[in-house]
């Protein structure tokens, strides 16, 4: 996941031909929105925050510049690549903003997007009724091997069955 950010980031300089500079990130933080979000996240990346002292809106919960970031990071750009399903692009920038700052979020939400984030990453999208069943599961305790025991190999089908 770090890797499909700075990846990104470096297509990104090499593409408009900037050097991988503290100003460069800071102009595209300013901005945000007509950026990809692994552009943003690659830009957050390198810059620390005044407050706490970690890269940018990656801080605990609460430190309250980090938590600002947090809200912006979700204004970059999020299009969906060819052949997946819809809002397909978005799932996976929340996953990665998730499971790359873990500790700024539930117990819950981190266990749903370990299972979730290969799926998602693969192009395929739960139906509502799908992700309601994998909260469920999850309220009700089921661990991540709980979940993982239930899923099809191939990644391509929720863990419905309890
Ligand atoms: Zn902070």
């Amino acid at each position: 996941m770090d890797r499909i950010i700075e990846d990104g980031y470096q297509a990104f300089l090499k593409d408009i031909g900037l050097e991988d500079e503290v100003a460069v990130a800071e102009m595209i933080v300013e901005e945000i929105k007509g950026y990809d979000w692994w552009v943003v996240d690659g830009a957050f990346e390198r810059l620390t925050c005044g407050e706490c002292g970690s890269r940018r809106g990656r801080g605990p919960k609460g430190c309250p510049p980090c938590d600002l970031d947090e809200g912006f990071r979700y204004s970059a750009r999020e299009l969906d690549r060819a052949g997946v399903m819809p809002r397909n692009e978005h799932a996976i920038r929340v996953g990665a903003a998730v499971l790359r700052n873990g500790h700024r979020h539930s117990d819950k939400a981190l266990l749903s997007w370990q299972i979730g984030f290969p799926m998602v990453l693969s192009g395929c999208m739960p139906t509502t009724p799908e992700a309601q069943a994998l909260r469920a599961r999850i309220n009700k305790g089921a661990t991540y091997e709980d979940l993982a025991a239930t899923m099809v190999p191939d990644l391509t089908g929720w863990p419905l069955t309890p």
